[in-house]
């Protein structure tokens, strides 16, 4: 029945149906653990026999009814929330890799990403391909070895705000054995549900617009249940083979549909324990009651603000997918006719120390090492979030050492420009 209800209405409804008498509003569990009668009760859960509460490193019943709205949200048929969003990108990819394993991704994504895929993954015995996400076919696919586990790509990508064709990649994937897992943070699925595209696995930093007022770090994954992991049972042992940490339980066997996010759950989670807490799930469910007006609202005046910015002499450079002269309008025309986000990239003309004047004039718009809240903010990250990369890689990266970054804010979009346009006028 959920599937059928539109976004803004999911938003404030799925995943929480209480009871005669119970609360309107998600209540908080906070609470570690759970009680049972019988020490046979309790066994059955911790074989993976039975489902129920027991520990909240494991699963806890508000961390499940966001979850559960975030996976009908994306259109999944489940989700599971993380602490943070790089360890939901860690999960999505460890759950299926590991020393020994290939994976690809597209290199133009978000800095922590770019370093864990680029650093850390060599050093647990895990290589990395970095491709292109313009690149043909035929050069993407020369990227895949018979021990390529999956590839990986932003649906529109921070800070350059580029947009995936999520089509064309899933079909690659797919060829090659492979799911498309996507970091769907920018567009939130109220803009953009890729498991509709054919991506396999959705993951998000929630710290972004889903809570969407700065308090929360997070992070979420949501797998569509659409990937046949038996049919590629060789590549993918973790799932379609016992694991003996629960008695030979064979994840794909017992739960189907379910099993990639049972075994991330049940074994990731258990040995890694980047649980978000019951109450920060709270906090990112107020923000996703509101998701659906804000991005409304956000996408609009980024609309307004752009084509002012499109138009400043000032302006070196700016990239919007909204605007119509974007090298990405059409992309976004076909994944996100609703609009993409609040975020765009620009460069103004003159040296660095014009953009840093310019930064330092703003009195509205304010410099954060963040990105789609409720404040309009500003980044240069060349000298902020990706400042451990070289030239080199923030050209890889999709990041012009010039670019800097600006959010849109649920402000009135007016303020918004006439802030911009006061500290353009400083030279
Ligand atoms: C911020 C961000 C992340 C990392 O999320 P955290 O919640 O900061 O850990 C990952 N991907 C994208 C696209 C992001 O914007």
């Amino acid at each position: 029945m959920e599937k059928k209800l539109h976004p803004s209405t999911l938003c404030v409804h799925a995943g929480y149906s209480p009871a005669n008498g119970e609360p309107r509003q998600m209540p908080i569990i906070q609470s570690t653990t759970f009680k049972y009668t019988t020490s046979d009760e309790m066994g059955r859960l911790f074989d993976l026999e039975a489902s129920g509460y027991f520990y909240t490193r494991l699963q806890n019943p508000t961390n499940d009814h966001v979850a559960a709205r975030l996976a009908a949200l994306e259109g999944g048929v489940a989700g599971m929330l993380t602490s943070s969003g790089q360890a939901a990108n860690f999960f999505a990819c460890f759950n299926i890799c590991e020393a020994g394993s290939h994976m690809i991704t597209t290199s133009a994504i978000y800095g922590g990403t770019y370093n864990l895929f680029g650093v850390t993954f060599p050093k647990m015995g895990i290589e990395v391909t970095f491709i292109d996400q313009d690149a043909s076919d035929e050069e993407i696919e020369a990227a895949f070895r018979p021990n390529t586990k999956l590839l990986f790509g932003e649906t529109l990508t921070n800070p350059g705000v580029r947009v995936l064709d999520i089509e064309r990649l899933a079909r690659i994937a797919h060829k090659h054995g492979v799911p498309l897992i996507v970091d769907n943070t920018f567009p939130t699925p109220v803009n953009l549900r890729p498991i509709e595209f054919g991506a396999d696995i959705v993951t998000h930093s929630t710290t972004k617009y889903l809570d969407g007022h700065g308090t929360t770090v997070g992070g979420a994954i949501i797998d569509s249940g659409n990937f046949d992991w038996e049919a590629h049972a060789d590549k993918f042992p973790g799932l379609t083979t016992p694991d003996e940490s629960y008695h030979g339980l064979t994840y794909t066997k017992k739960f189907g549909k379910l099993a990639y996010i049972t075994k991330a759950t049940s074994q990731l989670m258990r040995d890694l324990g980047s649980i978000q807490s019951p109450q920060n799930a709270f906090y990112l469910n107020l923000g996703i009651q509101t998701l659906a007006v804000r991005m409304k609202h956000i996408c609009a005046s980024a609309q307004m603000v752009a084509e002012y910015l499109h138009d400043h002499p000032a302006v070196e450079w700016i990239h919007f997918p909204g605007l119509k002269d974007d090298s990405d309008y059409a992309l976004a025309q076909k994944y996100m006719p609703e609009g993409t986000c609040g975020v765009m990239a620009l460069a103004l003309k003159g040296d660095r120390e014009r953009a840093k004047r310019f930064m330092d004039h703003l009195q509205l718009v304010t410099i954060e090492t963040h990105v789609a809240d409720c404040h309009t903010c500003i980044l240069h990250p060349a000298s902020h979030t990706h400042r451990q990369l070289s030239d080199q890689q923030l050209r890889e990266a999709g990041v012009d050492p010039g670019l800097m970054r600006l959010s849109i804010g649920l402000e009135d979009p007016r303020d918004i420009i006439a802030d911009l346009e006061q500290a353009l006028r400083v030279e």
